[in-house]
């Protein structure tokens, strides 16, 4: 049974994570997308705000000895002027940067010819109501050619199952590329709600399937989630299969997110992690503003979201001393 669960990777141990949806600026319109992700709504950071926040992130991992890594969201974030700007500035900093950036990939290849090397990693999603196939794949292509670490999230949409998991498999019969086909919560407003009602042939296909992952990927020292036992006792954790089997759940246990890594929503505001446990910490156009958050209690149903696991999880009990035990033990008690 296990007391702590820890994400190990040489880079992301030494790194501070700041998660950032810079915009709800989308040029699609997902049905399972809410409202509040793609409207346009918001108004987003000027560049000074978004670069005078980003300097307090890079003097506290200066402080803390730390790198940073930054993932850059939306909306659609390509569709934002100075992203590329911000990028180029927090590279040229001289704490040590990693930034991703997610995307759905619509922009040009012209386009991703020209910036994708500036990114340490592209999360592309594929959403079978808007993407053009065609264009996705050739991009997949251009991407594997440059040697860019690119993965493919398939939004599995159950009444688009089918045409989806097709995608799937045909780009990765024609790229070699990492590909994850996501299961998708019914309600994306409430993080820890149930996921579509998907059959068990289904599920056993999303939790099977796997792309095909190039050598050079390993230059990202990706890590592994490990569950250490009362005896410090370690073994591996499949992070794919905890989150799809629906085990991924930590209610009661101790959580690093705030400690370790940080969530900006298109307002500003400023979140301990995806899950927003423990509210809102601030925003980042406050004249005073602290970046040191402890530790939180995870009351959540699920922790659904993978950069959530990147946080360290402990049991509460005896070896944490003052820590109130917690309440109720979830499925990941199990593993
Ligand atoms: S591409 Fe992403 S942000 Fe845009 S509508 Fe679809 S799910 Fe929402
Ligand atoms: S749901 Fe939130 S608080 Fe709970 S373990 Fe995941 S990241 Fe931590």
């Amino acid at each position: 049974m296990a007391d702590i669960v820890k994400y190990y990777s040489p880079f992301r141990q030494q790194a501070f994570s700041v998660s950032w949806v810079l915009s709800n600026v989308c040029n699609y319109r997902c049905s399972y997308c809410p409202e509040w992700l793609h409207a346009g709504s918001l108004k987003r950071p000027e560049t000074w705000e978004a670069w005078l926040f980003l300097r307090r992130v890079l003097s506290k991992c200066r402080r803390d000895k730390k790198s940073l890594m930054l993932e850059f969201t939306g909306g659609e974030v390509t569709l934002l002027p100075d992203l590329i700007e911000l990028v180029e500035r927090l590279k040229s900093s001289p704490v040590e940067c990693r930034v991703l950036v997610t995307s759905n990939g619509h922009r040009s290849l012209d386009w991703w010819r020209k910036h994708a090397s500036l990114f340490d990693m592209i999360i592309l999603s594929y959403h079978s109501e808007f993407t053009d196939a065609r264009h996705m794949l050739d991009l997949c292509r251009l991407l594997r050619e440059q040697e860019v670490l690119v993965y493919v999230n398939v939004m599995m949409l159950p009444a688009r199952f089918e045409q989806a998991y097709e995608f799937a498999q045909r780009l990765r019969d024609e790229v070699e590329i990492g590909i994850s086909l996501q299961r998708l919560q019914a309600d994306l407003n409430r993080y820890d709600d149930a996921v579509y009602p998907y059959s068990d042939e289904m599920r056993r296909i999303m939790l099977q399937f796997r792309g095909r992952i190039p050598d050079y990927y390993s230059r990202l020292q990706t890590g592994e989630l490990r569950a250490v036992d009362s005896e410090g006792q370690e073994r591996s954790v499949d992070v794919l299969e905890l989150l799809q089997s629906g085990r991924s759940c930590w209610r009661g246990w101790w959580c690093s997110a705030g400690e370790d890594q940080l969530r900006v929503d298109p307002a500003g505001t400023i979140l301990r992690c995806w899950c927003g446990q423990g509210g809102n910490m601030g925003n980042i156009r406050a004249p005073r503003l602290s970046l040191d958050f402890g530790s939180v209690l995870c009351s959540r149903r699920f922790c659904s979201c993978l950069l959530d696991f990147f946080s360290t999880k402990q049991r509460p009990g005896p070896r944490l001393g003052s820590h109130a035990p917690g309440r109720w033990l979830g499925p990941a008690d199990g593993i």
